[in-house]
């Protein structure tokens, strides 16, 4: 059974974000990202913060734009303006659910798409549903290098994706079932008859439901490759933090079963931070005619 590590990828990743922002800069383009987040939710602080500093290890500049939670929406849409309409600014994004009181589909689609590191923009979503993308959302697109650079096989594979929300399991099943990636793909819900079946006949099965350790050795086929997308906190008073992380996966029952996994955490999460950084360098070829927008 092979550990597919996320935090090694990534490592090797950063090394080529950074020759290309280095070069950039050399050219007087130093690579911009500005991150927004409202409110103080512990864990998007987190997630915030290593965005941030693996963006300013590349060599990028990083913008970290806080809000308080009782902000309101014309604040937050006025300071998507102004970063849209930043110079320096290749890449825009806000950290995602926000406080109830406010729109998150209208600061959506109000990022400029030329500038949607996330590619949550329904413009950028129908380019990749089209099979042309500009950008490819970080998480999908960070489960793809795993596969490709792990040299595991897609093409003909039966790829069950468990859950189908707009920015992991949709995304994901439509890439994977495009030309080029060739999968048969089975995109299941919390609706689906018969999940435990369909999870079974996977030759690669990939959780992304945000269920801690739902998916157990009875569901999955020996031999499979199990990617594990779930972050999640489990009480755990014996922890020193009062929690423990873990995915969606119960991993020590099923990689015994796997012919390789993913771990959590070190296994997608740090694809999806490199994966962010390279679409900010989407933007910079996008916005500085280096690329067909
Ligand atoms: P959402 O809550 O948006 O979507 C969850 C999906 O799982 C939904 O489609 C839901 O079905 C389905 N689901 C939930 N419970 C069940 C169940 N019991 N049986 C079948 N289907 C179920 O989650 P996200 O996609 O945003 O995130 C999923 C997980 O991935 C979370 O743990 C999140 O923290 C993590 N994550 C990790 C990232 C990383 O970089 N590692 C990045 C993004 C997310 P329905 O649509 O019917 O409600």
């Amino acid at each position: 059974m092979k550990i597919l590590s996320g935090t090694a990828l990534a490592a090797s990743f950063e090394e080529e974000l950074k020759r290309e922002a280095v070069a950039l800069t050399g050219q007087g383009i130093r690579p911009g990202l500005a991150v927004i987040q409202v409110g103080e939710e512990p864990a998007t602080q987190t997630y915030v913060r290593s965005k941030v500093k693996t963006a300013e290890r590349v060599g990028m500049h990083s913008v970290d734009h806080k809000l308080p939670a009782t902000a309101s929406q014309a604040e937050l849409e006025a300071l998507v303006d102004r970063l849209n309409r930043a110079p320096h600014i290749n890449g825009v994004l806000c950290q995602m659910p926000l406080p109830p009181h406010l729109d998150g589909g209208r600061i959506t689609r109000l990022i400029d798409p030329l500038k949607d590191v996330d590619c949550f923009h329904p413009y950028n979503m129908g380019l990749l549903a089209l099979g042309e993308p500009r950008f490819l959302p970080c998480t999908p697109a960070g489960i793809l290098e795993l596969l490709t650079r792990y040299g595991i096989a897609v093409g003909g594979k039966h790829t069950v994706v468990l859950g189908r929300s707009n920015i992991v399991g949709r995304p994901l099943s439509i890439l994977l079932s495009q030309k080029g990636w060739d999968a048969t793909v089975t995109l299941c819900h919390s609706r689906s008859d018969g999940l435990v079946e369909l999870a079974r006949q996977a030759d690669i099965l990939v959780a992304a439901l945000g269920q801690p350790e739902f998916v157990r050795a009875e569901m999955v086929k020996p031999g499979a490759v199990v990617i594990d997308v779930g972050v999640n906190r489990v009480a755990d008073p014996t922890a020193k933090r009062g929690y423990r992380l873990c995915g969606d996966v119960d991993f020590a029952g099923v990689a015994p079963k796997a012919s390789a996994i993913t771990p959590v955490p070190g296994g997608v999460g740090p694809m999806t931070i490199a994966m962010l950084l390279r679409n900010t360098l989407v933007g910079v070829r996008l916005q500085h005619g280096l690329a067909e927008a």
